[in-house]
């Protein structure tokens, strides 16, 4: 025999909290509760597996449900002192759904089940409150009929509406005892007519059809969405509680309420919550009266906190609130009823809270000795820390909507409107906010992208080049704002049925997609307390390190106060679109020869220099990746007539031949083209410059007694050993040259991305040059995938939409394929050179999921944007400590 009924309360208990599974949360805890003693009304649970097995059994109970059931409420009966449709007294209970996890869609909680029209008066004489009796029979039909049903709620409300209008009250809690037999009767009267039967008379009756809707409302359409959204298996089932009924409605000594064992917003350990006198279940959070504060010192003027309304339960309820937590460990989100000065508890779970509540119930909890650090390192949700590290928009601030796209990049910014990247830089040179609004951005929007406070698109989605630079840059983002349309020569965007012209202020905010006009109000974040505390109890847990990818000062001082450990990944060429630089890099492009390449060089050589240099200052004695040239030159390609004429000017060539050239340039597939150390083998003369601007940079930035910087210089897209060994050759001789210059000698390193499937492959081969390897994932994903990111936003997200990939594999690795590369290219290169330096950089250096897999493979370090450095050094802690799932947050 199936045991398929359990009892909690009833006498024994026969479920706990870690029987989730079988019991729902709901059940479970009920059970847990009941089991330390609190006060909870008792019941029996129906288990996930009886669901499970009605829809194998084509929507059949299987025979032995009936006694069990029976058999469990005759002990609540027991329990009571009270008989389940007596009609001298009548014992009432509530059926209740709890699945495993709390889902919205499934059906809603039935009250004070058992009634009729006998057994209400029996209630009322035994309890000799009329009002209170006919009040719970209302209630009843008004919850039965329309959860198990199916009659419209409205139907109901009308039918109480006008019978307030009627007896001339504005609040439920005001009519009569006859009002409620009134309601009743015209209740009754439209379900009747409605249905075509009557409301069901016989308790038992009455208490199967509830039962059977929560086993239904587990296949109903919103539920199979929700789970369907939420990657909840149909095959886990629901739980049904049946309990009985404790009352809130019999008068100003009974209550209903909800509450947080502490503000589940700001974390802070007050006692958080709100009850409504003489009420019952929901009646709370249904905004038909206004509820009032639990604690004294929450009430403002006109409130009764239930502290003063009821003292003696609410010191009880306080009590109830320690054991709890103590219990629990952690904050709790609880549902009592108070009937006549005597507190019952009806639910507990972990409580929903904010990114800094998290944070500080964490903090808080391993500081009181409640848990400890390693549990409040797992506890927090790294992602969550995105909300925490940019200013947010004040919740309290007023605002108007202009228009909503996607939330590309997490912050909120206000700004005047600017509709191109050099007037952003210029404007934001003089000081000014500046919101770059943009159809789409391109490479060349990078230095207004870098001026701008934040930046807005009307097209692309969240991996557009907008999305993908501003997380980068840590500028918030609002990608696809369909509803603004740029007219660049207008210099307006419509948007909303109202024109925003240049130089008009907006704001936006990141983390929503949302446009607003004008400015509003915003907090900024605070990285010390709780935050600062957390991240240290992190960092004395992970074992990998946590770089940046950074090329400005900005960035790596951002990236410094965020605690990164030196810089993962420079992408030199970021340097070459400074407007004070374009000019020169394209002389350098469309020269026809190398000693016309050479001239060119020489003017950007001290420029990189000085960045080199500024770089290595910052990083202070860190190690700091440095990547050659990687792109195709002709992204830096001059395109209107305007700028070929600059760069012929420049150059004294014909604007024919610099036209030329320029078409020359020009590629099939330029991701796949003459870049990398393609670059650096046909144009030696370019990897030679950097690397010299690098060990020159390095010594300047010891010259006024700096610590000696580490540069790492790193070869990109190696697909062979010989390329390597070549590329590598020009550096260690151009360090060689330099350290004979200067006299001075650094120490510093040559390795190779591993982005390409081939070098993966071949890993042990090219380990012979490298002294390091740092996995460039994002490349290696659109080679392993053949797929182009720029690309990709025509059909990746239906891919993810049916399935057909978990995830997008420019967010979080995909383990399985790209993840085999990166184990494969990790052991070869380590059995040819023990102990290799191993690192990852790259959008997914940033990502949870991944960082966990880099630990698995036993990376050195991953590296990432600056303002996911947070995020990665507690996702880094998880992973060390093994942690998965279990996440409050
Ligand atoms: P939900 O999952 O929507 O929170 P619940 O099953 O928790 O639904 O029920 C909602 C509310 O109904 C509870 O918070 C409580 O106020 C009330 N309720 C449920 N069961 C009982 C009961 N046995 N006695 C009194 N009130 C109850
Ligand atoms: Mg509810
Ligand atoms: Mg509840």
């Amino acid at each position: 025999m199936t045991k398929w009924v359990y009892s909690f309360g009833a006498g024994h208990n026969e479920g706990r909290a870690d029987m989730r599974n079988l019991l729902g949360g709901k059940g479970a805890n009920l059970a847990e509760m009941a089991s330390i003693d609190l006060p909870v009304p008792p019941g029996f649970t129906i288990t996930t597996e009886l669901c499970t097995a009605y829809y194998d059994n084509g929507r059949k109970y299987p025979g032995d449900l009936d006694a069990q059931v029976t058999a469990a409420l005759t002990l609540v009966e027991e329990a009571v002192g009270l008989r389940f449709g007596d009609r001298d007294h009548p014992l009432l209970v509530s059926v209740r759904s709890g699945a495993r996890v709390s889902m919205p869609g499934m059906m809603d909680t039935v009250l004070n089940l058992g009634l009729n029209d006998e057994t209400v008066l029996g209630l009322s004489k035994a309890s000799g409150d009329p009002r209170f009796a006919w009040d719970s029979y209302r209630r009843f039909i008004q919850m039965y009929g329309s959860v198990v049903l199916g009659v419209d709620h409205h139907r109901f409300e009308e039918i109480i509406e006008s019978a307030k209008i009627d007896a001339g009250v504005t609040e439920d809690t005001a009519l009569s005892p006859e009002h409620w037999q009134q309601v009743v009767a015209e209740y009754k009267e439209m379900v009747h007519s409605d249905l075509g039967k009557p409301f069901p008379q016989d308790p038992g009756e009455q208490l199967w059809g509830a039962i059977g809707a929560v086993f239904g409302s587990w296949m109903n359409p919103r539920a199979n969405t929700y789970r369907r959204l939420h990657d909840i298996p149909a095959s886990w089932g629901t739980a049904v509680n049946v309990q009985a009924m404790v009352f809130g409605n019999m008068g100003a000594d009974c209550a209903t309420g909800v509450c947080f064992t502490r503000d589940p917003s700001t974390g802070e350990d007050i006692f958080y919550g709100e009850f409504l006198v003489n009420a019952q279940g929901e009646d709370v959070v249904a905004g038909i009266r206004t509820p009032q504060p639990l604690s004294k010192l929450r009430a403002k003027p006109g409130e009764v906190s239930m502290e003063e309304a009821l003292p003696a339960v609410y010191e009880d309820l306080v009590r109830v609130r320690t054991t709890l937590e103590t219990h629990y460990k952690d904050m709790q989100d609880i549902e009592f009823t108070v009937q006549q000065q005597k507190l019952y508890m009806l639910q507990t779970r972990s409580g929903k809270r904010t990114a800094a509540a998290s944070l500080r119930i964490a903090v808080e909890m391993a500081e009181s000795g409640l848990i400890d650090r390693k549990e409040a390192v797992r506890r927090v949700n790294p992602a969550s820390l995105d909300q925490l590290l940019h200013p947010t928009l004040d919740p309290k601030a007023t605002r108007k909507l202009i228009s909503k796209g996607l939330p590309a990049s997490p912050g909120a910014a206000s700004g005047i409107v600017v509709f191109n990247s050099d007037e952003a830089e210029m404007r934001a040179a003089k000081g000014e906010p500046v919101i770059l609004v943009r159809v789409e951005t391109s490479p060349e929007d990078i230095h207004g992208m870098h001026a701008a406070r934040g930046i807005v698109t009307t097209r692309g989605g969240m991996t557009s080049h907008a999305a993908v630079v501003a997380r980068g840059m840590g500028r918030p983002c609002v990608s696809g704002a369909g509803g603004i349309s740029v007219d660049y020569g207008a210099q307006t965007m419509p948007c909303g049925g109202q024109v925003v012209r240049a130089g008009d202020t907006i704001t936006l905010d990141g983390a929503t997609g949302e446009v607003f006009l004008g400015s509003v109000a915003m907090v900024e974040p605070a990285l010390s307390g709780d935050f600062a505390t957390l991240m240290t109890w992190a960092d004395g847990l992970r074992r990998m390190k946590v770089r940046t990818n950074a090329e400005t000062p900005l960035d790596a001082e951002t990236a410094r106060k965020f605690g990164a450990e030196g810089i993962g990944l420079c992408r030199t060429e970021h340097m070459f679109f400074d407007p004070a630089r374009i000019g020169v890099v394209r002389q350098m492009i469309m020269a026809q020869d190398e000693r016309g390449r050479r001239v060119a060089l020489a003017k950007l050589l001290p420029f990189q220099r000085d960045d080199f240099r500024d770089l290595f200052r910052i990083m202070a004695g860190l190690p700091c990746t440095i990547r050659l040239l990687d792109p195709p030159l002709h992204e830096f390609l001059p395109h209107h007539e305007a700028e070929l004429a600059d760069v012929a000017a420049g150059l004294g060539e014909d604007l024919d031949v610099i036209r030329r050239r320029a078409d020359e340039l020009k590629e099939a597939n330029p991701m796949l083209g003459h870049r990398g150390c393609r670059l650096g083998i046909s144009y030696p003369e370019i990897y030679e410059m950097q690397a010299r601007a690098i060990f020159e940079g390095a010594i300047a930035a010891t010259e006024d007694g700096g610590a000696a910087p580490v540069p790492e210089i790193m070869i990109p897209l190696i697909a062979t050993k010989r390329e390597l060994e070549i590329t590598r050759a020009q550096v260690d001789k151009v360090a060689a040259e330099v350290f004979k210059e200067t006299g001075r000698t650094i120490e510093y390193s040559v390795g190779t991305m591993i982005e390409l499937p081939r070098a993966a492959l071949t890993a042990d081969k090219i380990a012979e040059n490298a002294d390091f390897f740092s996995f460039g994932t994002n490349d290696l994903t659109q080679t392993a995938f053949g797929l182009s990111r720029d690309d990709a936003g025509k059909f990746l997200p239906q891919y993810v939409e049916q399935g057909i990939l978990p995830k997008d594999p420019f967010v979080s690795i995909d383990i399985e394929g790209v993840g085999a590369l990166v184990r494969i290219a990790a052991e070869k290169g380590r059995a040819t050179k023990n102990g290799l330096k191993m690192g990852i950089c790259g959008e997914h250096g940033g990502d949870p999921a991944s960082i966990a897999f880099c630990e698995e493979v036993g990376l050195d370090y991953v590296s990432c944007s600056p303002y996911r450095v947070p995020v990665a050094r507690l996702a880094a802690a998880q992973a060390a400590l093994g942690a998965s799932g279990d996440k409050t947050a």
